[in-house]
């Protein structure tokens, strides 16, 4: 037996007990006389002690180990004199008698502390030693509880665990296909799924009316900030459903989690339309742990003699409560904030309400007292408070005011990450324009129904057709979303139609789902959550690749494994892939 116990393990009642444990050293200290070592595996870390005096040869082999050396030690477990309340085994520690080095190993080209001093880069390439420090084995274990525990939910409310295929024809679902290349079809290519999307709802037609997997998904996107070109969702269907039961299913997720990982109680998962949260928040997936709710003033703020306001489309604000005591400079960084070039505003407009009742503003030529009073009260603003009110073409000037409302909530420190504010933001849009293309695209997938009364419009005035769709959004984060999906093969056609497919390319890349329809489709919808981005909210973090054992870096690299990298000549000759020939 290499160990009876773990490092993380061991407690007063243990005292006078032989025991073997294994693991790592962490550091050691020798203090004359005596020799400690910290003992770590993944359940915590256990101090040795080698006596000079008692077990001379033994403290001289003690002393020779240098970090991160694999040892087993056999002792006895004794109170500590000097206890660690910090330490979870800090009572206690053992007494070696003997000890086996069981490997060796190299100084780690960093050190393995809850603070290290490794850069990114570095800890990507040694990520099995970066796995080993504390911040990121709480991780892993946050993620395995998050999963063992949807599971189980899942399970408990009937829900099948169905794989589907990870080679799959590809499927356009917004994203760009990885393609897997065939050796026994020449010139033929898988594709990875972006989703089991088209699995899952032939699931539905095959009676399995309750689905779920946790799995990994593909999407060769150009890498953003926090995007991962393999990342995992908990992926669900149900068949015989409506939007609202849906929602209450993946809300009884969501609070179930809440309550069992973090011992979180909520309770409110408000219910919010599309258009609300732009016109609200400026965004379709709010912050809504604060309030600064946007306020629209083309009726006070317009035809007073201030050009930019009359030329706008849109005049709205914020108000920001308490902050009218910001001097110039703190404003010039707010104008220089909305500014920048991500954010794309040309100027901010600043009225303060004083605490004494008066007003100053950007704009004292062309409001009197009276106007910027009447403009307070529409915020229901108080004295001390400052208005902040952008301009312009409707849906951009919301979007900037989005960003400033979450800026603003950020100097307020209004945004508690131990606080979770989540919702769901419904009746998103069908069809969204890209300008790139001049075409329509899915807002969600093609896959989405529009809503029965809008199947008008869509003719008419594509645009406005609203979906049963809808996002899960916690704190400003998107968390997953889906839709109540079309199970008819004459609706899903003429989706095709108004996005830009020929009836031939529809029929080649999905006839296999319209002709299932044909074969007694069930009315169904589901939903995906983002796991990895699930798991790092409930972890604190922004990062998602901190939740990920083996993530890629920023380019979409394994910097650990070293790939992409090249295939040899004769693989690719199998593939029939001679075109490509690699420059030596
Ligand atoms: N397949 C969708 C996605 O990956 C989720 C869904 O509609 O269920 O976003």
């Amino acid at each position: 037996m290499l160990r009876t116990h773990t490092c993380g393990e061991l407690r007063i009642p243990d005292i006078d007990k032989t025991v073997k444990l294994s693991g790592w050293v962490q550091r050691s200290r020798d203090m004359g006389g005596m020799t400690f070592i910290d003992l770590r595996d993944r359940y915590g870390i256990t101090q040795l002690v080698f006596n000079m005096e008692t077990h001379s040869e033994l403290c001289k082999q003690a002393r020779k180990l240098g970090r991160e050396y694999v040892i087993q030690v056999e002792g006895i477990v004794a109170e500590r004199s000097n206890k660690n309340s910090k330490m979870p085994t800090g009572d206690i520690e053992i007494t070696a008698e003997k000890i086996v080095v069981l490997n060796q190993s190299k100084l780690p080209p960093f050190t393995i502390e809850d603070d290290t001093d490794g850069g990114e880069e570095l800890r990507m390439k040694y990520r099995y030693l970066d796995l080993r420090r504390n911040p990121l084995r709480k991780a892993m274990e946050l993620r395995h509880k998050m999963a063992i525990t949807t599971r189980n939910y899942l399970d408990k409310q009937g829900f099948f665990d169905i794989e589907t295929p990870y080679l799959i024809k590809s499927t356009p679902e917004g994203a760009r296909d990885f393609i897997v290349p065939s050796r026994m079809s020449s010139n033929q290519f898988y594709a990875l799924p972006q989703s089991p999307q088209t699995f899952k709802q032939l699931l539905m037609v095959a009676g399995y009316d309750r689905y779920y997997q946790i799995v990994k998904c593909f999407r060769d996107e150009d890498l953003r900030a926090d995007r991962q070109p393999e990342f995992t969702q908990i992926d669900c269907e149900m068949a015989f459903v409506e939007q609202d039961d849906i929602l209450d299913m993946f809300e009884g997720l969501t609070r179930h989690l809440f309550k069992e990982v973090k011992g979180v109680d909520v309770d409110q998962f408000p219910r919010m339309e599309y258009s609300d949260a732009m016109k609200y928040y400026g965004s379709d997936k709010p912050d809504i742990r604060f309030d600064m709710r946007f306020v629209e003033l083309n009726d006070l703020a317009q035809n007073k003699g201030f050009a930019i306001f009359d030329q706008a489309e849109l005049v709205v604000g914020i108000n920001a409560v308490g902050l009218a005591d910001y001097s110039r400079k703190q404003l010039d960084q707010l104008t220089d904030f909305v500014r920048k070039p991500q954010i794309g505003a040309k100027g901010l407009v600043y009225i303060k309400y004083d605490a004494d009742g008066s007003f100053k503003s950007s704009v004292d030529k062309f409001y009197n007292t009276e106007d910027l009073q009447t403009i307070a009260n529409r915020f229901e603003a108080k004295p001390g408070d400052l208005i902040l009110i952008l301009s312009g073409e409707t849906d951009k000037v919301r979007k900037q005011l989005g960003n400033l409302r979450l800026e603003m909530g950020n100097r307020l420190e209004l945004r508690n990450p131990n606080i979770f504010a989540p919702l769901w933001v419904v009746d998103f849009p069908l069809l969204e324009w890209d300008e790139e293309n001049s075409r329509f695209h899915a807002m969600h997938h093609p896959f989405t129904s529009p809503k029965q009364e809008d199947i008008a419009l869509l003719e008419s005035d594509p645009a406005k057709v609203r979906a049963n769709a809808y996002d899960l959004v916690i704190n400003g984060v998107e968390i997953g979303g889906g839709s109540i999906r079309i199970h008819n093969r004459e609706l899903q056609k003429l989706m095709f139609k108004h996005l830009g497919f020929t009836d031939e390319e529809a029929q080649a890349q999905f006839g296999f789902l319209m002709d299932a329809f044909e074969y007694g489709a069930p009315p169904h919808g589901g939903v995906a959550f983002g796991f990895d981005r699930i798991t790092s909210l409930f972890g604190g973090s922004d990062s998602i690749r901190d939740y990920i054992a083996f993530p890629k870096n920023n380019s979409g690299r394994d910097v650990m494994i070293d790939t992409p990298s090249q295939v040899s000549q004769v693989q690719l000759d199998e593939l029939m892939l001679n075109i490509v020939k690699f420059k030596k």
